[in-house]
């Protein structure tokens, strides 16, 4: 172990099973370890860093921002964050934003907001929301609470009430659920992430509307990890053809900083009022300005470059020798692979490759905008590594 590791495991609380690797720099898909060793990640710090590391574009406008004004509280009017929002809400159709720093507080406010407006609109007792089972929204006791996978609550009980687990892509249990509960809101990912990278079936989510909106209950979409034109389209449930009441999203909306944001549709746009929630950070001058750069380059060639990317991968790995499927949207992928995920996780790294896990498949989740090249060579040895024999 160096001295790095030693000092990790000895300041640092244990919350992450780290690998043997520090990553000291990086440019484009392209990041380097402390020996110099070069990797073309895949990773994206989980679909964070939307143009890969130190992108030109994105570095140009968070410095600026930095050098003028770096934070301000939402005691006053700032110009990024204002821009930023009206940005998302000319691109989604949504009508107003609440900014915050993660992706579970993005959720959290999604869930509160859904809770006021039933209260106000049915009654307070029309406060469950469901979500589905082996969905993942986040870390706090109430996003624990929405996440639908027992293992991450076991040791954190009572977690907040209200939540109600419904089978995915099976909307008869759903109805059942919604008939004989008193519900605010339905929550899921239209591609289940953590899960294991999941898509839901679009019948299910278009079915999960029409109810929805016949009962005057809200679609919420989190969009964390899909959203930013991670699936193809600029947020993932435009490819369902579906619009939710509230959207939540986070990890690639600012490239790199922390940025939460909760996308209020027509319904909701008024429910939040003075006082009923907020964020020191939220809405960060910096965070937004790097937001800002980001969005405004999500534009047809850059999605279609998704797509084009994505294609490429399915078309090389399904079938391939040692894979036994792939799922997933755009450059959401998961890879079911004959080998343990771990072991073919720590092989392509010794080969310069870094990809990720997500249940028992690999996770790939590349820039969008990673070159072909590198794309090219990093496919090449996930290919190499699932067909070598043990
Ligand atoms: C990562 C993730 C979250 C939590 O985001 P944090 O920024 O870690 O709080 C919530 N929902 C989904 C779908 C995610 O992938």
């Amino acid at each position: 172990m160096n001295q790095l590791e030693q000092k990790d495991k000895e300041y640092i609380a244990g919350t992450y099973a780290r690998f043997p690797l520090e990553i000291v720099g990086g440019k484009g898909s392209v990041v380097w370890d402390s020996d110099g060793k070069k990797y073309i990640d895949l990773s994206t710090g989980i679909a964070v860093n939307t143009f890969g590391v130190a992108d030109d574009e994105w570095l140009e406008a968070v410095t600026a921002q930095a050098g003028t004004l770096q934070h301000m509280s939402n005691l006053y009017y700032t110009e990024p964050c204002v821009e930023l929002a009206e940005l998302l809400c000319r691109k989604t159709g949504m009508k107003k934003v609440f900014f915050s720093n993660s992706g579970a507080e993005a959720n959290e406010c999604a869930i509160k907001a859904a809770r006021k407006y039933a209260a106000e609109k049915h009654g307070k007792d029309y406060c469950n929301i469901v979500t589905l089972k082996n969905s993942f929204h986040g870390r706090t006791l109430t996003t624990l609470a929405a996440t639908g996978q027992e293992v991450f609550h076991r040791d954190f009980l009572p977690l907040t009430e209200g939540f109600l687990y419904a089978e995915p892509n099976d909307i008869e249990k759903l109805e059942k659920l919604l008939y004989e509960n008193n519900c605010a809101a339905v929550m899921l990912e239209v591609v289940q992430g953590e899960g294991g990278v999941i898509a839901l079936d679009k019948e299910y989510v278009q079915a999960v509307e029409k109810i929805c909106h016949e009962r005057d209950i809200l679609l919420i979409c989190d969009e964390v990890q899909i959203g930013n034109g991670r699936s193809g389209k600029l947020y993932g449930y435009m490819n369902y053809g579906v619009i939710p009441d509230i959207v939540s999203t986070a990890k690639g909306l600012a490239g790199g900083l922390p940025l939460g944001a909760t996308l209020l549709g027509e319904k909701v746009k008024d429910v939040l009022t003075a006082g009923s929630h907020g964020s020191t950070f939220g809405g960060n001058p910096v965070c937004c300005a790097g937001a800002l750069s980001i969005l405004k380059r999500l534009d047809e060639k850059t999605l279609a470059g998704v797509s084009e990317r994505s294609e490429y991968i399915f078309s090389e790995l399904s079938g391939a020798k040692g894979i036994e499927g792939v799922t997933g949207l755009g450059l959401m992928l998961g890879v079911k692979t004959e080998k343990d995920a771990s072991s073919v996780i720590a092989e392509c790294m010794k080969k310069g490759v870094l990809v990720i896990k997500a249940k028992d498949k690999v996770r790939l989740l590349p820039a969008l905008n990673i070159p072909m090249d590198e794309l090219k060579t990093a496919v090449s040895v996930i290919k190499e590594v699932c067909a070598e024999e043990d």
